[in-house]
């Protein structure tokens, strides 16, 4: 047996984890050999909910899961963690806007990131899933000097998933035969689902959906405002596909990324292949090589339309990051 993997997951009574736990405890995410501990961590609000969270999980009898940890104080519940599942963060009220989230959200990841750097395993890794997440993993950064920053990822990849649907379905394919699809920036409507290096059995996207049009003007838009368009329908954020993207994420970066794919995360732009700004946290493509670890793929084609949607995208950040100055020390 390998030894036991700690994993902290905050916002673990939510509709997000809901899904997410019972996939970590079965081992489809970090295989069928791996022992876990689940370090979760609540509020004064859902105390209850986790116990009962907690219950459902024993009353499963992973055979995996060694352990089942519940508490609110970060501290403690981060202590020695592998990884952390940052999914808690207060949810975007009807009509409000994604910077009157920053401030608060970015408090609760400064006070998690500060916790992460006293008491976390030296090599944890961060995934960053509540909104908005770049920023919030950025806060994250500066408040964990003694963590790698590279371990830092915010989660773009179910947005990857949506383009690839969408490619899937407009070229009449089987969603498999479409690869190497990277979303740059944010995780909000100016991120870039990227058709340009995109490939549908090998053949370049534009080869092979030859309407410019469509891509540019209806495939960017729809990916973009998936989001939006499932809470108008369900009232609610999306959950289960959500947890389905987290454990690809998590999967992606334990098992090594075939030749000519990759895989989108958010992660820090310090010495970028791209240009781009290099303090913040932008989606771009990875690979792996199956320990955990990833680079940023340095050969990806940029024509002038989809650097000036990046430019679009690092232009909001840098505004976000604007508006979290003072959560972001020195
Ligand atoms: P839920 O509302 O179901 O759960 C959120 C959890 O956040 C709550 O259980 C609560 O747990 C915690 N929380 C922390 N601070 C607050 C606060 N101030 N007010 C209320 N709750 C708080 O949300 P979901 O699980 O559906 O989504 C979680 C996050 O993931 C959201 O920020 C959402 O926007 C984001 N998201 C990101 C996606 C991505 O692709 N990056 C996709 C979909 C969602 P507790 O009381 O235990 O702290």
């Amino acid at each position: 047996w390998k030894k036991t993997m700690k994993i902290a997951v905050t916002g673990a009574a939510g509709q997000i984890s809901n899904h997410l736990l019972f996939m970590l405890a079965s081992g489809e995410v970090f295989g069928r050999d791996q022992p876990i501990a689940l370090q979760l961590l609540g509020s004064d609000r859902s105390r209850e909910a986790l116990e009962g969270v907690a219950m459902e999980l024993e009353d499963s009898l992973y055979p995996l899961l060694r352990e089942v940890k519940l508490g609110i104080d970060p501290l403690k519940v981060f202590e020695d963690a592998d990884w952390a599942l940052l999914i808690g963060a207060k949810p975007r009220g009807p009509g409000m806007e994604r910077s009157a989230l920053l401030d608060i959200n970015g408090q609760i990841f400064q006070e998690q990131a500060r916790a992460l750097n006293e008491v976390a395993s030296r090599d944890c890794k961060m995934l960053v899933v509540g909104n908005p997440c770049n920023t919030n993993a950025l806060i994250g950064i500066h408040n964990a000097p003694d963590l790698p920053a590279r371990n830092w990822h915010a989660l773009t990849r179910l947005d990857e998933n949506r383009a690839k649907c969408q490619l899937a379905i407009k070229a009449g394919k089987f969603y498999t035969s479409v690869t190497n699809v990277a979303i740059w920036g944010n995780h909000s409507t100016t991120q870039v689902p990227d058709f340009l290096n995109a490939k549908i059995g090998g053949v370049r996207v534009p080869n092979v959906i030859r309407d410019q049009q469509w891509l540019k003007e209806e495939f960017t838009p729809k990916v973009a405002n998936r989001g939006g368009a499932l809470i108008k329908k369900w009232g609610r954020s999306s959950a289960a596909s959500t947890a389905v993207s987290i454990a690809d994420h998590l999967r992606s970066l334990y098992t090594p990324t075939p030749t000519g794919d990759c895989f989108s995360t958010a992660v820090y732009t310090a010495g970028n292949p791209y240009g781009l700004d290099e303090d913040l946290v932008f989606s771009m493509p990875c690979r792996s090589t199956g320990d955990g670890n990833y680079e940023v793929i340095n050969d990806f084609v940029i024509d002038d339309w989809l650097r000036a949607k990046l430019e679009e995208s690092e232009q909001e950040l840098r505004k976000e990051r604007d508006c979290v100055g003072h959560l972001i020390p020195g």
